[in-house]
């Protein structure tokens, strides 16, 4: 009797203390702006965890809801190449299987090579455990975790083509009475007031930029070109291929057996020449991306391949024979799209009752295919700290464990980000030094197993 009426009473408790509050202003525990891919993972993983169980949260997204019965025959232009960890995320919180039920593309091998050289890095099963990583359409991420949050409207409120226009912060500690909590103005002139609010609203986010909180940015000065590509015959198509060119990366990332996913990233003029092009001149430009040896010079070819020799000799079983990706034979309709690529960090992931998740506090040049995992990784963090302080009783938004929270990230995600940098940096010449040095490295990494294997799941 104790145990069925205990839980009936305190939610009778719990909806009349809440209800008070709505009566005076919508207060909520957790308010999270911007529903992508981190924001609707977020709220999923908020809306599951048993210690907050009873806490208010809402879900705000200026787009519309994303649902998917069924996939639309034509794939998407947007994919992510998503590590195992996320996908051990995404299933905890129920949505890796309608991901599965939905469409994905598993990955094997990764081949990563030089177009100033013959160096090259290969990723496989043999140095990996299980898959490598998936391939998936980020609408259909969108819709798996869309289907979730809907087994959570105990938990989690969602309000879709909802903008948030204006937030009002506690002043400071003193005036915490006045204006206790944070509040948020919606497109539609509504005030809502929340205990935390979660900045999961993009790269461009207005949390973080109305909470003053300082960014290192910078533009690549490059855009990626996006495509579906139709290859010149059906293949197993389970390697992701990336090709660095001196003016960007090129990768080709599976799909299905007879399409990939392009993601080409080039300066800006480039870029539009490539969105101008006719189908036929856009594929032959691709194919000799990845084909042609134009920027090969003697020079390095002679050093490289007496440094292959020599590790060869040292290593016999830590040289990989370069393969050829798949030629490509046509794209997809209404496929090409560009988009503008830079970094950027925000000093601070966390402020009085605000932490910024994903590409809000982190944005990341897509040559690793790391962005999303990087706010996935957000999600898992943030939920963890959050759940232990609800168990403790504490309140959400205090600075306490919001620090926790900031420095588990900043420590992963910094080193992570600097590395896709300087990775960006190094191939983006031809200057026969840097090519020199980067084709050691990169030849040294392929020999040892433990070094390759940290470098890809780091
Ligand atoms: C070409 C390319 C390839 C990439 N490939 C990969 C890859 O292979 N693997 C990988 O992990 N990552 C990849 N990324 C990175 C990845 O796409 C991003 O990291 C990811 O989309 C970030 O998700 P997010 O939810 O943080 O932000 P977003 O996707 O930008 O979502 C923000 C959401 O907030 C909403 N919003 C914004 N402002 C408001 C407001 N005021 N009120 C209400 N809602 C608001 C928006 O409508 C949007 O839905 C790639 C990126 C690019 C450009």
């Amino acid at each position: 009797f104790v145990f069925g009426v205990l839980p009936l009473v305190s939610r009778l408790l719990r909806w009349n203390f809440s209800s008070c509050a709505d009566a005076e202003n919508d207060v909520y525990d957790v308010v999270i702006s911007g529903g992508g891919m981190v924001g609707t993972a977020m709220a999923c993983s908020l809306g599951m965890d048993p210690n907050l169980e009873g806490k208010k949260i809402l879900l705000l997204e200026a787009g519309h809801k994303k649902e998917m019965d069924q996939v639309p025959e034509a794939y998407s232009t947007r994919v992510s190449s998503i590590s195992p960890g996320s996908s051990n995320l995404l299933s905890g919180l129920g949505a890796w299987d309608h991901i599965l039920n939905l469409r994905c593309k598993p990955y094997q091998k990764m081949q990563v090579w030089d177009a100033c050289s013959d160096a090259l890095i290969t990723f496989d099963k043999e140095n990996l455990h299980d898959e490598m990583a998936y391939i998936v359409e980020n609408d259909v991420i969108v819709a798996a975790l869309t289907k979730q949050l809907q087994t959570l409207t105990d938990q989690v409120e969602v309000k879709y083509k909802t903008k948030v226009v204006k937030y009002i912060w506690p002043m400071s500690h003193q005036a915490a009475e006045s204006i206790p909590w944070v509040q948020v103005t919606l497109a539609n002139g509504q005030t809502l007031q929340t205990k935390l609010l979660i900045g999961a609203d993009g790269p461009n986010s207005m949390v973080r930029q109305e909470a003053g909180i300082p960014t290192v940015k910078w533009n690549y000065e490059q855009s990626a070109v996006v495509a579906v590509l139709y290859l010149s015959e059906p293949t197993e198509n389970n390697v992701a291929w990336q090709r660095f060119l001196p003016t960007g990366p090129i990768a080709m990332l599976p799909l299905s057996d007879t399409q990939s996913s392009l993601v080409w990233s080039t300066s800006h003029r480039h870029a539009e020449e490539l969105l101008n092009l006719d189908e036929e001149s856009f594929v032959d430009s691709i194919n000799s991306a990845f084909w042609c040896n134009e920027n090969h010079s003697e020079l390095v070819e002679t050093a490289g391949s007496l440094f292959r020799t020599a590790l060869s000799v040292l290593m016999p079983s830590g040289t990989s024979t370069r393969q050829l990706p798949p030629s490509v034979a046509g794209i997809g309709p209404k496929s090409r799209v560009m988009f503008p690529l830079g970094l950027g960090h925000a000093a601070e992931y966390i402020r009085h009752r605000v932490a910024l998740v994903g590409d809000a506090a982190h944005r990341v040049h897509p040559l690793a295919g790391q962005g999303a995992n990087l706010g996935f990784g957000d999600v898992a963090c943030l939920t963890k700290i959050l759940s232990q302080a609800a168990f403790n009783g504490k309140d959400l938004g205090a600075m306490q464990h919001l620090l926790e929270y900031e420095t588990e990230r900043q420590r992963h995600n910094l080193p992570m980000m600097a590395a896709i940098d300087l990775m960006k940096r190094l191939y983006s010449t031809n200057s026969a030094p840097m090519v020199l040095l980067r084709t050691f490295g990169l030849q040294a990494t392929n020999a040892l197993p433990p070094l390759k294997v940290w470098y890809f799941m780091y």
